[in-house]
């Protein structure tokens, strides 16, 4: 297959194209078709080095509206250095998205500026569990308007104990949203997440 025929935009396939990326990968093969279709929720089996954040990174920056500012995709990652290889990978791959941002949110960095950076306008944010909680709490951000949440390395997230965290940020989401879960590993914990958060996700292994 090709980045063509995935159904990406002429934005994203540029960005591709600079990145120097030849074909799809195998989950980027098997999912993107399915998420930039229609909004659907899906449960995906990956391990890192797969291609996962391209996977959901370009149907979700394909999906953002850009004449609005408000805040319409959420990523939630298990540690403050994935959090900001995401973001790196998101701003990367939508380049030629004039007016698109997206901002890091984590602990053990000022709040204040990361509260900044959401004040002018944030798009998609990427965010550790703990301290997006805590900027919900303040109301400095507001996930009320979201279509797309991924749940990356859920497994990771649950064994570093955010299930608490991570239930409180969705109680703060609309339920009409997407949500994308991504895990290397399918304990309990995490089908249970699946099932109590997901409407009948379509489940993907590679
Ligand atoms: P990830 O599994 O998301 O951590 O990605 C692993 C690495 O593979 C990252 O450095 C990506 O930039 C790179 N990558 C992702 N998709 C492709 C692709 N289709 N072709 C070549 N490299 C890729």
């Amino acid at each position: 297959n090709t980045f063509e025929s995935l159904g990406l935009s002429q934005e994203i396939l540029r960005a591709i194209e600079d990145m120097g990326f030849e074909s799809p990968s195998e989950v980027q093969d098997k999912t993107i078709p399915i998420l930039l279709e229609e909004p659907t929720d899906i449960v995906a089996l990956a391990q890192t080095g797969t291609g996962k954040t391209a996977a959901f990174g370009f149907p979700l920056i394909q999906n953002i509206d850009l004449n609005s500012k408000k805040t319409q995709g959420l990523i939630l990652s298990p540690t403050r250095e994935l959090c900001l290889q995401i973001t790196n990978e998101l701003k990367n791959y939508s380049k030629y998205y004039k007016g698109l941002n997206t901002v890091a949110v984590y602990g053990g960095a000022s709040i204040t500026d990361q509260a900044k950076q959401i004040k002018r306008g944030a798009q998609v944010i990427v965010a550790t569990p703990g301290r997006m909680k805590d900027m919900i709490r303040r109301q400095i951000i507001d996930i009320s308007a979201i279509d797309i949440c991924v749940l990356d390395e859920a497994d990771e997230m649950l064994n570093m104990g955010f299930y608490e965290d991570i239930k409180e940020i969705l109680s703060h989401s609309p339920s009409s949203k997407s949500t994308w879960l991504y895990s290397a590993t399918m304990p309990k914990e995490v089908s249970q997440i699946a099932k109590k958060f997901m409407k009948s996700p379509v489940e993907i292994t590679v």
